[in-house]
């Protein structure tokens, strides 16, 4: 079981934080989507798996129209074995859509959409430089939710200018939608991004990190007494919605990447990537060449990878998955090498499972860099 992603490269406009792969060049969109089409033609011999999950990503894939997403559907309906109950999600922004646009996508198999909202303040989206204004997101989110039961919101927090006040009515606003899924992220400071641009020349100051880390706490909290289950760091979902593309990742199962800068993975130990240039990638694909590097996982950098990924999950990091997949000496290793951990309550044992407090949730990334294995 495994899925397939899109990455459509294309924006109207940087968002200031933002260091995905895009042009704001809209040109080449119709060659992007044959690109696509022969990716696929390319990658599919050498792809078994049946599809639980189609994910439209990018970028910004709701500029596309909705004749060219129902063509790129049918091409992935055409060459792959699907599961029955298939995801079918796209990433929508404000600024594109409409009430008709979203009833379309609908109408053509979309059954998910995920919302590029970040925040519901004017000040907070321009200091972002998002497209949208508040309104825009509002509406965006009252048509979806009268449109798609399943859906969901993404928020951002730690934006510098916010305190916890303003957070608490970001958080409360999403909420007021019956929104059954959220995704939500603390703003980072990416390298080569404006924001680390303005940061660095002091033109932005960023919150600090006790600030953000009790928007963080509080918003934990928050969505547990609204009934979500935390089965990821930053996703938040209702019973019945979790998404099957994000946990496929968390899960370690096999994902084609289609589109420059798009990452695959095919369950085991290989990854690839394809290039992050349009045009490039365009090239090396109109001569059947597919325009990808690849790497092989050493151990120790697949049993890092699994702990990294698994302990900010709700399942956590299975010490029975690591003795059959990596052995003894991993186990043995990381039974010892957590037991500071336990004594001061940053992580526990949940049967099979080692996972991390509520308390200590902030610090997840942290404690799984501790439990890392750097030589064997
Ligand atoms: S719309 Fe999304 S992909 Fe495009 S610049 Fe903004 S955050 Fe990045």
């Amino acid at each position: 079981m495994a899925g397939i992603y899109f990455h459509f490269p294309f924006c109207r406009q940087a968002c200031h934080y933002c260091n995905f792969h895009f042009s704001t060049q809209l040109k080449h969109q119709d060659e992007m989507l044959l690109g696509f089409e022969k990716e696929i033609e390319l990658r599919v011999e050498h792809w078994n798996s049946a599809l639980e999950s189609i994910y439209f990503g990018g970028g910004s894939p709701s500029l596309l129209s909705i004749t060219s997403i129902e063509k790129l559907i049918n091409v992935v309906y055409k060459n792959f074995k699907l599961c029955d109950s298939i995801e079918i999600t796209l990433e929508v922004n404000p600024d594109d859509v409409s009430f008709e646009y979203l009833e379309a996508l609908s109408s053509i198999g979309i059954n998910r959409l995920s919302i590029g909202i970040q925040s519901f303040l004017n000040s907070e989206l321009k200091l972002m430089n998002r497209i949208h204004n508040a309104d825009q997101g509002i509406k965006t989110i009252e048509w979806t939710a009268q449109l798609f039961d399943n859906f969901s919101v993404d928020l951002i927090y730690g934006i510098p200018s916010s305190d916890l006040s303003n957070w608490k009515k970001n958080l409360n606003q999403a909420l007021s939608f019956d929104v059954p899924h959220l995704s939500i992220y603390a703003l980072t400071v990416e390298p080569q991004t404006v924001l680390a641009h303005q940061v660095k020349n002091k033109k932005i100051q960023l919150l600090e990190e006790d600030l953000v880390k009790s928007q963080y706490d509080w918003m934990v909290n928050r969505m547990e007494a609204e009934g979500f289950q935390n089965y990821e760091f930053s996703n938040f979902s209702k019973p019945g919605f979790i998404s099957v593309n994000n946990s496929n990742y968390w899960k370690g199962k096999a994902y084609m990447g289609v589109g420059p800068a798009a990452h695959s993975f095919d369950g085991k130990r290989t990854r690839s990537w394809n290039l992050s240039n349009n045009i490039k990638y365009l090239d090396f694909i109109q001569h059947g060449i597919l325009p990808t590097q690849s790497e092989i996982l050493n151990t120790n950098d697949a049993f890092n990878e699994y702990l990294m990924t698994r302990l900010r999950t709700s399942w956590g990091v299975s010490i029975q998955k690591i003795n059959d997949t990596f052995g003894k000496h991993y186990s043995d290793y990381l039974e010892k090498q957590v037991e500071n951990h336990l004594i001061n309550q940053r992580v526990y044992w949940d049967g099979d499972a080692l996972k991390v407090t509520k308390k200590a949730k902030f610090l997840t990334d942290g404690i799984a860099s501790d439990l890392f294995l750097l030589k064997s």
